[in-house]
């Protein structure tokens, strides 16, 4: 048997976060609306209506196309791209076909091990991005099919890839790379559950050393990273099995993938393009740029999910702790509110360590703990003195089980540290008189035997004794 190399390539799908949809002025949020209730007559295809392309859709993806390094066409225009489909109203889709937006554009993103650390650095070419609008959404249940038109029209960004991907893992770590960009220029909010970003993944096998493309099966409509992944590993095996005794497919087929039951399933040889009889849209006048239109947007891309991550470990945060921050976007407004009160250590040890561990075991999301402004609050609990950095760690746990801010909580709990100095006076006199021992120790030259007469204060205060203030008193004891 030779030895095979595995071929993959992606044609991604994103949705735009855009107000209104790709051709009309209907709401683009339709997630928890009722069905059939975010539609137009534009949208829903009804005749002697006409589309108007949405300038921010526009825009937004120029910004997603410059993010990942592609070439803006400036002359380019939409397409109509035929095939009935129950949810598809106008028969057709307005997409974009041999001019698309942008072309030649690149990716570079790291593998990880299963612990966390970059194995290797590595580069997608990008192929092309183009827009079009989304088809509506189809509900079987036995044997009755139910249209939901509210998707109908909304803004995508449909973004392909060369064959550059050469494993499952590869597909994943390139298609996380990715959503992190279309967020970080706020292209896209991407949100997987909300179906915001799918994946199509083609997948072939050739000999190593060969450089021919074999025909691909191409696995369609993959809403998730896990079952990105599982349908790769899955049909590579099912093709490696194949070529033992067949070689490599005939022709290019078309699956899907059953989640359920763990492998694909054959729908149809695919389709080429001739089959979608595409031909420029004539309801919309081509897209024409200027050069500093594109230059004006390009200065406002924020800073890319890479560099970000570089300053972040430059700060101290490992890759896990940066990426993290990246991904979670509240967990980063909190660490940077915290770092304008607080060094990068300790800022992190608080968001990433003490929130999401009580997070994690009140099995509670971010959004649903303190915010940046009830984080600060803490912090500044903490450093006027008021509670310890100890006592700090229990409200903080408190907050997140009651939802609670930090300054009810303490009041409530009597948690206030004692630093009023007569008070802490009183206690040290009484420990230095409970323990002789330590203080004849001490006066030999044990520095050590302070920590029993501190933590007899401490114990004795129910640990709301300043320990700063209680170790200060003692010295100045122990000198007279
Ligand atoms: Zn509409
Ligand atoms: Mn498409």
């Amino acid at each position: 048997m030779p030895e095979l190399e595995v071929i993959i390539g992606l044609e991604v799908h994103a949705q735009m976060s855009t107000k209104t949809k790709m051709f009309c002025g209907c709401d683009n949020d339709a997630f928890g609306k009722k069905p059939n209730t975010t539609v137009c007559p534009i949208c829903m295809g009804h005749p002697g209506t006409l589309p108007t392309p949405n300038a921010t859709a526009i825009e937004k993806a120029i910004k997603a196309s410059l993010a990942i390094q592609c070439s803006i066409n400036m002359s380019n225009h939409f397409d109509r791209k035929h095939y009935f489909y129950p949810d598809l109203p106008m028969g057709f889709q307005i997409s974009q076909y041999d001019f698309p937006l942008s072309s030649k554009g690149t990716v570079t993103y790291d593998v990880f091990d299963p612990s966390g650390n970059v194995v290797e650095s590595k580069v997608c070419g990008i192929t092309r991005l183009h827009m079009e609008n989304d088809a509506g959404k189809l509900t079987h249940k036995g044997s009755t099919t139910l249209c939901d038109y509210n998707r109908a029209g909304t803004p995508l960004m449909e973004i392909v890839t060369e064959p550059d991907l050469r494993s499952a893992q590869d597909a994943v770590s390139f298609a996380q790379e990715l959503r992190r960009i279309l967020i970080a220029v706020d292209a896209s909010e991407a949100d997987m559950f909300k179906g915001m970003m799918r994946f199509d993944a083609s997948i072939s096998l050739r000999e190593k050393g060969t450089e021919k493309l074999n025909p691909r099966s191409e696995i369609k409509n993959l809403n998730s990273f896990k079952s990105l992944e599982r349908a790769l590993q899955y049909e590579e095996k099912r093709l490696r099995k194949r070529w033992e005794t067949d070689g490599p497919l005939p022709g290019d087929i078309t699956v899907g993938w059953l989640d359920d039951e763990g492998k694909t399933k054959m729908l149809r040889n695919k389709e080429t393009a001739d089959d979608y009889r595409y031909f420029p849209e004539p309801d919309i006048p081509p897209i024409e740029f200027k050069q500093k239109d594109i230059d004006a947007i390009a200065k406002t891309l924020p800073k890319l999910p890479r560099e970000l991550k570089e300053e972040y470990m430059k700060l101290g945060l490992d890759e896990k702790q940066s990426l993290q921050l990246i991904d979670q976007s509240q967990l980063q407004t909190m660490f940077n509110a915290l770092r304008e009160k607080t060094d990068a250590k300790r800022a992190s040890s608080l968001v990433l360590t003490q929130l999401l561990g009580f997070l994690n075991a009140a099995d509670k999301e971010v959004a649903e703990g303190p915010d940046a402004d009830a984080m600060l609050e803490l912090v500044g609990k903490i450093d006027d003195g008021t509670i310890s950095g100890n006592a700090g760690k229990d409200v903080l746990e408190k907050m997140v089980n009651t939802g609670k801010n930090a300054s009810t909580i303490i009041e409530e709990e009597g948690m206030q540290q004692i630093s009023d100095d007569s008070a802490i006076e009183d206690l040290v006199t009484k420990a230095m008189e409970a323990n002789p021992k330590a203080i004849e120790d001490f006066k030999a030259g044990k520095e050590a035997a302070l920590g029993a007469i501190v933590g007899f204060v401490m114990k004795e205060s129910k640990g709301q004794a300043d320990p700063k203030k209680v170790n200060e008193i003692l010295r100045k004891n122990l000198k007279n």
